[in-house]
């Protein structure tokens, strides 16, 4: 009888737990709206325009995920609208950015062609809609040096400077919420 009281306590305890465990699932963030503070800001991007640099692409944005706590790049669910387009074409690698976090990136294939690594264009030309303006001439270990720094480089990372700059212009939309930068119409061309 003593016997039964304990099991049946530790039955009680063992189901009790389970609620708190499902209470953990975290509601999807939705778009439009400035994020707390603390929270990373979160772009969609549709890479299934980029043919064969595809998981160039996907590379380039889980680099930048690696080096920023800021922003975070996640591919597009199919049919939602992403906030930064990425497409494959014959002529050199250049992005479009919108307001910042928003564009279309071009991984050029006459880049390519010539020899320079795919994933060091995708994270550069991302580093373009995250803020980044290009840093030309520059060594290999500059991420917005981009060509300059010659086929032989592969670095596909951006330096200290680069990932300071990006927290700093995702951190500081969020915290103070000052109006994003209005949408420039200019191409940077590599
Ligand atoms: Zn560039």
């Amino acid at each position: 009888m003593h016997v039964r009281t304990l099991t049946g306590g530790l039955a009680t305890a063992l189901v009790m737990s389970f609620p708190l465990l499902g209470g953990q699932a975290a509601a999807a963030p939705s778009g439009g709206t400035a994020s707390p503070p603390a929270a990373a800001r979160v772009l969609t991007y549709d890479a299934s325009g980029a043919a064969e640099f595809k998981s160039a692409v996907d590379r380039g944005a889980a680099i930048w995920n690696e080096s920023v706590d800021a922003v975070e790049l996640r591919p597009a669910a199919s049919g939602q609208r992403a906030d930064i387009r990425v497409l494959a074409d014959n002529g050199w690698p250049r992005a479009l950015p919108g307001s910042l976090g928003k564009g279309t990136v071009y991984i050029g294939r006459q880049a390519v062609s010539q020899g320079y690594n795919t994933v060091r264009i995708s994270s550069h030309e991302l580093g373009h809609i995250l803020g980044l303006p290009d840093r030309k001439p520059g060594p290999c270990s500059s991420l917005m040096s981009g060509s300059s720094a010659g086929t032989s480089c592969t670095n596909p990372y951006p330096n200290a400077t680069e990932r300071a700059e990006v927290e700093e212009n995702f951190a500081g939309a969020a915290s103070t919420r000052t109006p994003l930068p209005a949408p420039r119409a200019v191409p940077i061309r590599d």
